[in-house]
């Protein structure tokens, strides 16, 4: 059965080597030994495929000038997955890139119906401020909304001169009652991606933009089209990478307008610790029984807060594991453990993001 990727949808990929298989994406292993200090999220294969990283690679070994893109659309709260991006933004940034950050108020105004103020106040307020307590430099990078970036409005129009509907339908399985915004919208998308590669940006130079592999749909048509326009912008076609979506919770996606499945970065101590003690683990329904036989951290929802966010040491994790199979450790303990890392992350977050907010209202009145 042939693999459908929603850009827009709330499904995590069962295999993710079939995505690969499917959409000819590499895998991460081929260019990680060359990387001098991968991020976590590469060593842990969260990050797990790519299309032409060689050449963000070959850039940073030259010192040469390359960009990242990346958006942001405006919607609901931010929560841990969309960290995942933030915590590769800043990466890049200490490997010297060109940062573009888009907010995408127009997708957020096409997708869900929410006003440019109010993607405007949400995007301050539930994002930049967060990215930059996390420790995003938002003073150099280049952030700006798509509904005010004329530039790129203007290059969604001359881009969509070689797209036709029947490709649009094929890719995002449009139908007859799709508006007309959803239909054109990724013309926009693609135009956020190519932009930075303009005279006025920087130039054609290597860009890359990291997303979670459901975003491939937009990756493909961006790398389509710059082929097309060769003659006229002589684009370098984007290269990407893919990382694993964080499943939520309770089992499936973390989604902003389901609370109990993502943990946010504005909650509460008591509603954080309410979310683990809730959360779906690879534990047994007895204590007896798990001190016995073990637990699986590969089906639990609390291992993965420990891989992608809570334990950035390598063996320290690996402790965990080993507790959690020998069932020297279970599940009570593990998220009390959890509870207790997560709280403490997120007090000295909330201390950062005071600091952040007035910077970044500041950073945005002048955009
Ligand atoms: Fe998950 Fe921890 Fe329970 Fe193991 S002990 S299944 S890692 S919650």
């Amino acid at each position: 059965m042939t693999i459908k990727l929603d850009p827009w949808g709330s499904a995590i990929p069962e295999n993710y080597s079939r995505v690969m298989e499917e959409f000819g994406i590499y895998p991460f292993d081929n260019v990680i030994q060359k990387i001098p200090n991968p991020h976590p999220l590469m060593r842990r294969k969260i990050i797990f495929g790519h299309r032409d990283f060689e050449r963000i690679l070959n850039a940073i070994e030259k010192g040469e000038k390359f960009a990242v893109m990346t958006g942001l659309m405006p919607s609901g709260k931010m929560h841990l997955g969309h960290k995942l991006v933030i915590d590769q933004l800043i990466w890049y940034q200490a490997q010297k890139s060109d940062i573009f950050l888009c907010v995408a108020d127009l997708e957020a105004y096409s997708a869900r119906g929410i006003s440019f103020e109010q993607s405007k106040k949400l995007a301050v307020e539930e994002y930049l401020a967060n990215y930059h307590a996390l420790g995003l430099d938002l003073e150099h990078c280049r952030v700006y909304f798509q509904s005010t970036n004329n530039a790129v409005r203007h290059l969604a129009f001359l881009l969509s001169k070689k797209v036709n509907f029947s490709e649009m339908k094929a890719i995002y399985g449009f139908v007859g009652e799709s508006s007309i915004s959803q239909i054109f919208y990724p013309m926009i998308d693609i135009a956020d991606i190519l932009h930075p590669q303009l005279e006025e940006f920087g130039g054609p130079r290597p860009t890359v933009i990291p997303v979670g592999v459901d975003q491939d749909p937009h990756i493909r048509l961006a790398r389509d089209v710059a082929a097309r326009f060769q003659k006229e912008f002589k684009f370098i076609l984007p290269s990407s990478t893919y990382h694993r979506l964080l499943p939520g919770l309770t089992g499936d996606k973390m989604s902003s307008s389901r609370p109990e499945t993502a943990i946010f970065l504005t909650d509460s101590d008591a509603e954080l610790e309410k979310k683990i003690r809730n959360a779906f683990t690879g534990g047994l329904p007895t204590a007896a029984e798990q001190r016995r036989l073990g637990g699986d951290p590969s089906k639990c929802r609390v291992y993965e807060l420990y891989v992608y966010h809570l334990m950035p040491d390598d063996e320290a994790l690996l402790e965990i594991d080993e507790l959690c199979r020998s069932g020297k450790m279970i599940c009570g303990e593990c998220k009390t453990k959890a509870i207790e890392l997560m709280k403490s992350y997120l007090k000295e977050h909330r201390a950062r993001y005071k600091r952040a907010l007035p910077k970044v209202e500041k950073i945005v009145e002048k955009i």
